[in-house]
C-alpha cells in the first residue's frame, strides 16, 4: 500500500495504539510491582525481537496509529534501537513509557533523533518523603528522575520537535490518593507545561498483597475521593489533559463496594496489546484474544473478533486493573 492510501485509511478509521512490552527488566523498586528489581527472583531476559514486530499488513488491518513501548522498563531493552528503527518506517508516532531513571538529556536527544518524540514518565509522588513509602529507591535516584523530568519538560516547552508529548502516569495507592497529592501533581503539570496527567488505581497481581498490602486502596480512601471530586469540580481542564470527574466517581463507587459494568470497557476501540507474541485486548480478559502476531489479519477479521469480544464482555468483572487501559475520559457508567 502506498503512503497516500495508508494515510487515507488512517483518517477514515478510529485510531488505535499498539502497546508492546519490550522488556521485563527494570531498574526501579516500586513496592507494589512484580517487575521491581527486588521483588523478582529471576533476571528477566529480553523478549525475542521477532515477537515484538507487527507486520505492515497487520499494522494496517488493526489501524494502528501509535506504538507505545512499555515494560518493565523499556529503555533497558537490548533491542530498543532495532524496535524503533522497525516501526519508524511506517511513519507512526512512537511513545515510550518509562520510570525516568535512565532518561538523561543525552538519552532523550538520542531517542528523539531515532524517532521517539513522545514520553510518559511513571511517577507516583513528587516529594521524597511520600515517594520513599511507595518506592524503595534512594533519594539520589528520585532526584535524578525529577531532574530528567524537568529536562524533558523544558524541551517540550521550547523544542517540541525533540519532545512532542510529555505525560505523567500516576498509580494511586492508599497513601497518595488524597487531594494534597493530586493538587501537587496538577500544579506541577501546569507549571511544567505537560501534555497529560493520568491517574490509575494500583492493582494486585499477587505482589501488592505480598509485599506492600498497606498500599492497597480501600474503603478508607472513599472520604479522600469525596474531597478530590469536590475540589476538581471547581477546575476546568483542557480535553484529554487529565482524568475526567467520572473516573474519580467510578473509583469511589468501586471502593464503596459497588460493581462497575464491564459493558462499557473501551479497550477494543483504543488499544491492542502485544504480549509474548500474542495480540490481546488486555492482560486479564479470559474469554477472547486476537491471536498470534504471526497470523495475517484483514480488517474485516479484526472487526469480527472485536464484535465477539463486545458480545462477551459480560463475562468480565471490572477490577482495579481494568481502569489502566481505558482512555483518559472513560466512564464506566
Ligand atoms: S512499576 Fe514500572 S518502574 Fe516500577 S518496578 Fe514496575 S516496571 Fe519498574
Ligand atoms: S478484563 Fe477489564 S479491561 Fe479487560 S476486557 Fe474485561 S473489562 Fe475490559
Amino acid at each position: 500500500m502506498n503512503n497516500y492510501n495508508y494515510l487515507k485509511t488512517k483518517k477514515l478509521r478510529e485510531l488505535t495504539e499498539l502497546i508492546i512490552d519490550i522488556s521485563y527488566n527494570c531498574n526501579s523498586k516500586c513496592r507494589f510491582c512484580q517487575w521491581n528489581i527486588t521483588n523478582s527472583h529471576e533476571t528477566y531476559l529480553d523478549l525475542p525481537l521477532n515477537q515484538l514486530l507487527l507486520s505492515r499488513e497487520n499494522i494496517n488491518s488493526f489501524n494502528i496509529s501509535r506504538i507505545v513501548l512499555s515494560g518493565g522498563e523499556p529503555t533497558l531493552a537490548n533491542n530498543l534501537l532495532k524496535i524503533i528503527s522497525y516501526y519508524k518506517q511506517f511513519s507512526l508516532s512512537i511513545r515510550l513509557i518509562s520510570n525516568g531513571i535512565s532518561l538523561t538529556p543525552k538519552k532523550v536527544e538520542k531517542l528523539s533523533k531515532l524517532g521517539i518524540k513522545e514520553f510518559v514518565i511513571s511517577i507516583n509522588a513528587l516529594d521524597y518523603d511520600l515517594y520513599s513509602m511507595l518506592h524503595a529507591n534512594t533519594k539520589k535516584v528520585f532526584q535524578r528522575i525529577i531532574k530528567n523530568l524537568k529536562f524533558l519538560s523544558n524541551k517540550h516547552k521550547n523544542q517540541s520537535n525533540i519532545v512532542l508529548f510529555l505525560g505523567l502516569n500516576v498509580v494511586l495507592t492508599r497513601i497518595n490518593c488524597n487531594w494534597s497529592t493530586i493538587y501537587q501533581f496538577l500544579t506541577f503539570s501546569y507549571k511544567h507545561n505537560l501534555s497529560q496527567l493520568k491517574f490509575q488505581p494500583v492493582f494486585d497481581d499477587g505482589y501488592l498483597s505480598k509485599n506492600a498490602p498497606e498500599l492497597a486502596l480501600g474503603y478508607e480512601n472513599v472520604e479522600d475521593l469525596r474531597e478530590i471530586i469536590s475540589n476538581l469540580k471547581t477546575y476546568s481542564f483542557k480535553d484529554q489533559f487529565t482524568n475526567s470527574l467520572t473516573f474519580w466517581r467510578d473509583l469511589k463507587k468501586f471502593l464503596k463496594g459497588k460493581e462497575l459494568s464491564p459493558l462499557k470497557c473501551a479497550v477494543c476501540k483504543n488499544t491492542i496489546l502485544l504480549h509474548n507474541g500474542l495480540l490481546k485486548f488486555c492482560f486479564w480478559c479470559q474469554h477472547i484474544e486476537y491471536g498470534s502476531l504471526f497470523k495475517s489479519y484483514n480488517h474485516t477479521k479484526v472487526l469480527k473478533i472485536q464484535k465477539d469480544f463486545k458480545e462477551n464482555l459480560n463475562k468480565c468483572k471490572v477490577l482495579p486493573q481494568c481502569f489502566c487501559l481505558q482512555p483518559i475520559n472513560h466512564s464506566w457508567s
